[in-house]
């Protein structure tokens, strides 16, 4: 089944996909990047994991993203039999492939060692991943290395400035979406997350809060406020996540457990109720769907010149035939029929009839 992240957006890129290949030209959309940022251990890669789907990267209270995770999901087609198949594959291990999930854990974090040592030293060199799945959306996400301000280990004393640096030469791309990571048991005024977010896109247009950790806060607390932007507005807004502890991972619980452990949370909690489409894991999916859906209807008008002028010159084309047999006819039937399933989905799109475009 397909993973929160790009649930409803898949059925659209393929579609569009199935008419440009139809038409003998590649894929052409371009989705956005989207980046993790916030200070170290605040749940940036336990909510990468979680919107994946799948259990696969290092996570833990000390520090454990030392190097830039560029993460490249990739679709694949269905095998015959109907099986699935998905695998990994590291740019340093060229033709290995990774069946099994634990093992790429394990081996970003061998790779971590070989660059950036033993002792939590932190590297900008870049660990490429890409993960073979016919049910992820094509589309890239980095996991960065977390700020944090006092040097330990092997890490040099302008630790802190390294690091900001790194997450800012990934975020500052125009067309980057953030993440930013914020901790509900720490003090949103003094978000590193947002903070660097709001250097990189100081109007929010991109930036999308993401508050962990509501399991844990201070009894009598809660994070309304936060959530309903109060504290700290932001134009894309907020949402609450309950990711997985660290006594959940070392017993092992499943993603799957978790994402039913935080509904439940939400549910219990009634001053969470009304604030149902900030909380939750499956909401910041939705939310970056949503995102993303509005980054394809703005793509598509130049998509659509591009497929009037491929008409024109497939059109050209036959009339310089003088005559039109009865396979060129063919042809210029099914490219009909194609523009005008085109035509359908374009302007559904652009109508916005259907929000979550699921049923084109
Ligand atoms: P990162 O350094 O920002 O990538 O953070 P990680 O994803 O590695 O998480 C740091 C630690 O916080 C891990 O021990 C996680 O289990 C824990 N953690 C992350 N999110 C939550 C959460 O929502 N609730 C609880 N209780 N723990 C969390
Ligand atoms: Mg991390």
């Amino acid at each position: 089944s397909a993973p929160p992240l790009g649930h409803s957006v898949i059925p659209i890129v393929n579609k569009l996909q199935d008419i440009f290949a139809q038409l003998g030209s590649q894929s052409t959309i371009e989705l956005p990047q989207v980046a993790v940022v916030g200070s170290q251990s605040s749940g940036k890669s336990s909510v990468l994991e979680a919107l994946v789907g799948r259990d696969f990267l290092p996570r833990g209270s000390e520090i454990c993203t030392r190097r830039p995770l560029v993460l490249q999901l990739l679709q694949t087609k269905r095998k015959p039999d109907g099986t699935e198949e998905e695998y990994g594959e590291f740019l340093h291990l060229p033709g290995k492939r990774f069946f099994d999930f634990s093992e790429i854990r394990r081996e970003i974090q061998a790779e971590t060692e070989r660059e950036a040592g033993g002792n939590k030293g932190v590297s900008d060199k870049q660990i490429r991943l890409k993960i073979f799945s016919p049910n992820v959306l094509d589309i890239t996400l980095v996991d960065l290395p977390g700020i944090t301000k006092v040097p330990v280990g092997d890490q040099p004393s302008d630790i802190e400035a390294r690091i900001r640096t790194m997450i800012m030469s990934y975020i500052r791309t125009p067309s980057c979406l953030i993440l930013a990571v914020t901790p509900a048991n720490s003090d949103l005024a003094n978000s590193d997350a947002l903070q660097i977010a709001g250097n990189a896109d100081p109007d929010g247009h991109r930036t999308i809060g993401i508050i962990t950790k509501l399991d844990i806060m201070d009894r009598g607390t809660d994070a309304r406020n936060l959530l309903l932007g109060k504290v700290i507005p932001l134009r894309l807004g907020y949402v609450g996540v309950v990711n997985r502890s660290q006594e959940d991972i070392m017993l092992n619980r499943s993603i799957k457990d978790a994402l039913v452990a935080e509904e439940k949370f939400f549910r219990s909690r009634p001053v969470y109720n009304g604030l149902a489409d900030r909380c939750g894991v499956p909401q910041l999916a939705k939310k970056l769907n949503q995102i993303l859906v509005q980054h394809i209807k703005t793509v598509l008008p130049g998509l659509k010149s591009r497929i009037s002028s491929t008409l024109v010159s497939v059109a050209k084309e036959h009339a310089s035939y003088g005559e039109i047999t009865e396979s060129k006819a063919g042809q210029g039937a099914l490219l009909l029929n194609i523009l005008s399933k085109y035509s359908e989905a374009f302007s559904s799109m652009v109508e916005g009839k259907n929000e979550e475009m699921s049923t084109l």
